[in-house]
């Protein structure tokens, strides 16, 4: 078996000949499989004896009780019964949980050459003792320590990964379950996790588990390993996020050791750990983040300064004074540039000085966009839903401001050279909503959207409906995007990248 960590295919299926679809279909991109017996008829389970001789790649034998996670619905007898009688088909690990007590089973296992992996589940959180805990699984040094927890937010992530940093060199599983706990999952090789399992879309899987091929092709889990250089997007959706694919599809054509991922961020302080814990190299900073980390940084430029609001975090050696021997982090805004290269084009090259703009919403990406027309000599009215945040706005740029009220389509009709819609209404989880439904589009206006996934708003069909010249998300995304890669890496976006936005 190969030395880092193992991707794992778990199989869940209601028949054994399904499940070896399962492998034939995954094959190229897998190193093991685990067999979920639960999931099996009777009749299957028995037969599940001769799977791994059939299956032409190594086997997890699992039986898992419903406590766990499992369906197992019979006694506690049945169940080690079963797992007897399976053990000598010559699986490569037959999983036991932590508090299972069956010496004969055991001396089974160990008689047919397989690997014991002494697991525990947590659905209820990350235990504050896990490091304690992993190192107390094992009953003897053949024995393989795995933890599976549910991370419920970003403070038990930073918890996970303090246990895995404090458990360095011990041959251990530590998986996080749920979307918080999806960086422990493609950074296994890095955090010294020897397996990673991962389900087929669809299937009856743990909470957060992936597809093999999403891990593969996306984040090249097996490319992951101590020295990778970590980077990633933080906000709150970031679900929904292209960055992964552009910045990875720009490391894999450069041939960088580097993994830049999604991580969901409901408590910053928690996520400074994160970032110290895991040695991050550069972020992506998304709603509803763009202020509040300026607070955290170091060092940050004129661009964030003016528009208060901060996109970008280089993360940079700390030095000797370093609290921890961390990085510090530097902030920076490629907002303001990734939204002025496609307006420039729509103007045929140069924005004319004195446009007439309406500007929808004022969050962090606000207030980039206000900053960058007001810079461009731009005369710019402010909307927002929360007028008090448009005044504020106003005040900071010496533009115009009010509630997107009723009366709000009057005052826009003043502002009509350019719309740029700003909220994050258009996108999921408001994907349905036209945050300013009662402006009527004449078709002279240029609209611009800063939303791109969808690619088409409600926001966006209307201008499009009525003559308007679009400006789409995507162009603002792909040219802020830009600026980021050459900020983390020194170097330009391949064109691999340009194509996929
Ligand atoms: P933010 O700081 O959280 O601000 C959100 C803004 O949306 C606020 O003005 C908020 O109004 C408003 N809003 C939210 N839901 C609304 C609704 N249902 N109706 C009306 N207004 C609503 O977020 P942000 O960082 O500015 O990002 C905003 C959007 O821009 C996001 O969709 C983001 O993905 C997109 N964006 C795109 C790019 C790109 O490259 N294309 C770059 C940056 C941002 P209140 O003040 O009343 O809450």
């Amino acid at each position: 078996m190969r030395a880092g960590a193992l991707l794992c295919l778990c199989l869940a299926e209601e028949s054994l000949e399904a499940d070896r679809r399962l492998i034939d279909e995954y094959r190229s991109v897998i190193d093991i499989v685990e067999l979920w017996v639960d999931s099996l008829s009777a009749s299957e389970a028995t037969a599940a004896v001769s799977f791994p001789r059939a299956a032409g790649i190594p086997v997890i034998l699992t039986v898992r009780r419903a406590s766990d996670g499992g369906r197992f619905a019979g006694s506690e007898t049945d169940r080690v019964a079963l797992l007897a009688r399976l053990a000598v088909g010559g699986f490569a690990f037959v999983d036991l949980e932590e508090d299972l007590e069956a010496p004969g089973l055991e001396a089974g296992i160990r008689a047919a050459g397989s690997r014991i992996i002494r697991s525990f589940h947590d659905f209820s959180g990350v235990p504050s003792d896990l490091a304690a805990r992993v190192r107390r699984l094992a009953r003897n040094a053949r024995e393989l320590p795995k933890a599976a927890v549910m991370v419920r937010g970003t403070a038990d992530l930073a918890r996970l990964l303090g246990a895995c940093d404090e458990l360095a060199g011990t041959e251990k599983v530590v998986l996080g379950m749920g979307e918080h706990g999806f960086p422990s999952r493609v950074l296994a090789g890095k955090i010294g996790s020897r397996i990673c399992f991962a389900s087929a879309p669809g299937a009856h899987a743990a909470p957060g588990q992936t597809d093999p091929l999403t891990l593969e092709r996306l984040f090249r889990f097996h490319s992951v390993g101590p020295a990778t250089a970590v980077y990633g997007v933080i906000g709150n959706p970031v679900a929904h996020s292209l960055s992964p694919l552009v910045h990875n599809t720009g490391f894999a054509a450069l041939g960088m050791d580097g993994v830049y991922l999604p991580f969901p961020v409901d408590d910053l302080a928690a996520f400074r750990r994160v970032a110290d814990l895991l040695d991050i190299r550069g972020l992506s900073v998304t709603v509803p983040l763009k202020q509040a980390v300026i607070p955290l940084l170091s060092r940050r430029d004129a661009l964030v300064e003016a528009a208060g609001a901060c996109n970008t975090i280089t993360a940079e050696p700390a030095g000797a004074g370093g609290a921890g021997g961390g990085r510090t982090w530097a902030g920076t805004n490629t907002d303001v540039e990734g939204f002025l290269a496609p307006l420039r084009d729509a103007f045929g090259g140069t924005i004319p000085r004195g446009i007439r703009a309406t500007v929808v919403g004022a969050g962090g990406a606000s207030r980039a966009v206000v900053h960058a027309l007001v810079g461009s000599g731009a005369e710019v009215l402010v909307l927002n839903r929360t007028g008090e945040r448009a005044q504020e706005l106003a005040r900071l740029f010496s533009v115009k401001a009010a509630a997107l009220d009723g009366h709000a389509a009057v005052l826009a009709g003043g502002y009509p050279d350019l719309i740029v819609q700003t909220t994050s209404a258009g996108m999921a989880p408001a994907a349905g909503i036209d945050p300013f439904p009662s402006y009527r589009f004449t078709g002279r206006e240029v609209v611009y959207e800063l939303v791109y996934s969808p690619p088409m708003t409600p926001f966006l069909l209307r201008a499009r409906d009525a003559g308007c010249r679009l400006v789409q998300g995507s162009r603002m995304f792909l040219a802020q995007a830009r600026e980021q890669f050459r900020l983390f890496t020194g170097a330009a976006l391949p064109v691999e990248a340009e194509e996929i936005v």
